[in-house]
């Protein structure tokens, strides 16, 4: 039988027995073993609710120590792990849910009273919690520790990850435990994860990156993690200087910027500092590094491959790249249409086949046939090249591209010369229908506070350095790029918002 992440955490727990697994500013920590012992009552009340071999176990509950006991205890029982944005509401709720068909619905103690309604024969809702009555902690603190770990292999479910949402509605990935365990493996040998290592994590846990890059990697180690529940740059600063690695996503670093605490002192205890899940600026990367001696290392990856790329950890951290193929995981440059490779140095689909890529999107059988070549490659939908020196590099995804007047238009090679500008704090361009061309270039530009520049002056700038079918054709100026959790821009709003522009 194949390892899992649960064997991976049995054996930190006998290697590591009384280290801290959770550390809580203000509370006390939480030992491996003492987590060990939790999760395995956990389980067992997670069965008698009648949790079998692939269930789904949804839960929607915000990051704490109980959320990551409910994830192991899930996967003792060899339920189905199926985290859900901590933002959806009412509709939303209801969508997943009865997409995902969960034995079992877990929500927070507060909104248990709107979610107990939900209830059916089939599914039952609980709430966490840890000191009420009745919730599942307060269940499983008397409860009898389940002592059997149903046996899995590689091919079968360990959850299901909603993607983002980004280009249109989130897809539920099945993602297997061979996928999870194999990726783990990986990054623990890429970025020399080890016991002693102290985890700042910041990220939310219904995202690949904060459940499987981050917990996975400390519970497999023996590491340790401190939880940050919301973003607080002078607390991230704080932490760092008893913590040696921080998993961040690129608007994290944009705010930490912003600090003047943020020194080679206040940082000279870390070890590592990653980004990923969205493009970080190469500017900000050697902003980051003159302040701190820190080169920020930048990975690229996706709810339904894992991780793919990362910088080298000893090797050149190259900014506006996201590195090579982790181990056993291949990637390729092929001709949007015909799947056909490329030669070096060209733009195409990036596709990706490995360990690490995920079973097929759930109850999506058409969908997933149609993003895999008959070589079981499968198309990321991100476009991009891979440099001379064999780096990954992403120039944004294919639903992005703009093609105007039958010409293909990176939005990031426009994005990155408005950014130059010194009065530009950052770009998005999209394509909006156009009588003519068919989609119209448009940029949304965002103006330092205080400086001033409009939509005629940015195209002046533009016109001797782009060809003409990539200037755009309208430039608006607004106060902020609409983002999500992670931090990703949201084109899909921005081309709703300018759905009209060129419709006379
Ligand atoms: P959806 O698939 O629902 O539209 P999504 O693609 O944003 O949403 P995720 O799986 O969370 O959902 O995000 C993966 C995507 O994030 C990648 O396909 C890529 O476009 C982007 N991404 C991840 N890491 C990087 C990076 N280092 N640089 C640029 N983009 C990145
Ligand atoms: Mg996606």
């Amino acid at each position: 039988m194949s390892k899992t992440i649960f064997d991976m955490f049995e054996a930190s727990c006998q290697a590591c027995a009384d280290k801290a697994l959770f550390e809580r500013p203000g509370q006390s920590s939480i030992s491996y073993q003492e987590a060990m012992v939790q999760a395995r009552q956990l389980a067992s009340v997670l069965k008698d609710l009648g949790v079998k071999p692939g269930d789904r176990v949804a839960a929607q509950v915000d990051k704490s120590v109980e959320a990551i006991l409910l994830y192991l205890a899930c996967l003792q029982t060899g339920g189905v792990f199926l985290p859900l944005n901590t933002a959806y509401t009412g509709t939303e709720i209801d969508y997943f849910l009865n997409d995902a068909e969960p034995r079992l619905f877990v929500c927070t103690l507060a909104s248990f009273d709107e979610h107990s309604k939900r209830a059916t024969s089939s599914m039952a809702v609980e709430s966490l919690g840890s000191d009420a009555d009745g919730t599942l902690m307060a269940l499983a603190a008397k409860a009898q520790p389940l002592t059997e770990v149903m046996a899995r292999s590689s091919e079968d479910a360990a959850a299901i990850l909603y993607t983002s949402g980004t280009t249109g509605r989130s897809k539920g990935a099945i993602l297997t435990h061979g996928n999870l365990a194999s990726n783990c493996e990986s990054l623990i040998d890429a970025w020399r994860f080890e016991s002693t290592d102290r985890l700042i994590h910041a990220l939310p846990i219904f995202h690949t990156h904060g459940l499987f890059v981050a917990c996975n990697m400390a519970l497999a180690t023996g590491a340790t993690m401190i939880f940050l529940t919301r973003f607080d740059v002078d607390e991230l600063i704080d932490l760092m200087g008893s913590s040696t690695v921080l998993m961040g996503v690129p608007t994290f670093y944009t705010r930490l910027l912003k600090s003047s605490r943020l020194t080679h002192e206040a940082t000279q205890g870390m070890r590592l500092f990653t980004a990923g899940s969205a493009p970080l600026s190469a500017e900000e990367h050697a902003t980051f590094q003159e302040r701190t001696g820190h080169a920020i290392l930048e990975r690229y990856g996706m709810t339904e491959t894992c991780m793919i790329t990362s910088n080298p950890y000893d090797g050149e951290r190259r900014p506006g790249a996201v590195g090579m193929p982790l181990p056993g995981v291949e990637v390729r440059i092929a001709d949007r249409e015909s799947g056909a490779a490329l030669p070096q140095g060209e733009i195409g689909a990036i596709e990706v086949r490995g360990p690490n890529v995920f079973l097929g999107y759930w109850r999506m059988p058409e969908k997933t046939a149609s993003e895999f070549r008959d070589d079981r490659f499968f198309i990321t939908g991100d476009l991009g090249l891979i440099d001379a020196d064999g780096y990954l590099r992403i120039v944004g995804r294919d639903k992005d591209l703009v093609i105007s007047g039958g010409y293909n238009v990176y939005p990031k090679e426009v994005e990155s010369l408005i950014d130059e500008l010194p009065e530009v704090v950052e770009s998005a361009v999209i394509g909006v229908a156009h009588p003519d061309l068919g989609e119209g270039v448009t940029a949304v530009v965002v103006v330092r506070p205080g400086m001033s520049l409009d939509a005629t002056q940015i195209k002046e700038a533009l016109s001797d350095k782009l060809a003409r079918y990539k200037q755009p054709k309208q430039v608006f100026v607004v106060e902020e790029l609409p983002r999500n959790v992670m931090g990703k821009v949201q084109k899909n709003e921005l081309r709703v918002r300018y759905a009209d522009i060129y419709k006379s």
